[in-house]
């Protein structure tokens, strides 16, 4: 059934394949709980190197060129941190040593919520197939948000680094028309096209403003909402669980 709601977390940590895929998917939720003082953390797997087609780029060029359009969309939408995990741009692969790394990073932000894809998308409407990557760092986010992240001994090596097990509260994976929840960005929309045109390199003549609205528009059909983002939630530790883990963890850095 969809919901419209308003859950705002303690907390939030985006987990995509490469720059830009957040402004797509979820920034107006993103922006919506930040609004609401959530911390908020992207963790960007690639830096999209390959992604600029200009005579004379190199990939080294365009990772600079995109990681500082990332850190200014990141601003716009109110996120405090970027964290770069710098893997080749398409060529990422959901290895063991992948989720280790973003293990590092759930035990490191321990977010209350993690935002990632859906790695079952393969086709959306017959005009798209679903990026590689996109599916490579969507299965690699689930398998290090569940169970790894929370398990203690399992990457326990971790520990020397002060990095102990933390058990998300919530998935959301984003959705493009098999979702459950239905994300008013209604206070956000601005924010997402100012975030998502923060990606200079990549609009080119496209109208990132009327495109995005458009979308979001579709998106809030038959909803008491003009603009949304669709997710499939799944909640891991139900509101007990997770007050009784949320106090073990207090006074850990
Ligand atoms: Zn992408």
């Amino acid at each position: 059934m969809s919901t419209s709601h308003i859950y705002i977390p303690e907390s939030a940590m985006a987990i995509v394949a490469h720059p830009d895929d957040i402004e797509f998917s979820c920034v107006g939720t993103l922006a919506r709980w930040a609004k609401a003082g959530a911390r908020i953390a992207y963790v960007l797997c690639t830096s999209g190197d390959v992604g600029i087609a200009e005579d004379g780029m190199t990939r080294q060029k365009a990772a600079e060129i995109r990681e500082a359009e990332t850190r200014a969309a990141a601003e716009i939408a109110g996120a405090k941190e970027v964290v770069f995990l710098r893997e080749p741009d398409g060529m990422l692969q959901a290895t063991l040593e992948l989720r280790k790394k973003i293990v590092r990073e759930i035990r490191r932000f321990r977010p209350e919520v993690v935002i990632c894809g859906d790695p079952t998308i393969v086709w959306a409407g017959d005009g798209y197939i679903n990026h590689p990557d996109h599916r490579a760092a969507a299965t690699a986010t689930l398998d290090a948000v569940f169970p790894a992240a929370g398990q203690p001994n399992l990457f326990e090596e971790l520990a020397a680094e002060g990095l102990t097990a933390h058990k998300v509260r919530k998935v959301y994976c984003t959705a493009f028309g098999n979702g459950d929840t239905y994300v008013s960005i209604d206070e956000t929309i601005d924010v997402k096209a100012a975030a998502l045109k923060a990606h200079k390199s990549q609009m080119g003549d496209w109208d990132a403003e009327k495109n995005i609205k458009q979308w979001a528009a579709e998106r809030a059909k038959g909803k008491e909402m003009r603009y949304a983002e669709i997710f499939r939630v799944v909640t891991l530790e139900n509101d007990e669980e997770w007050e009784k883990w949320k106090g073990r963890v207090v006074g850990r850095k």
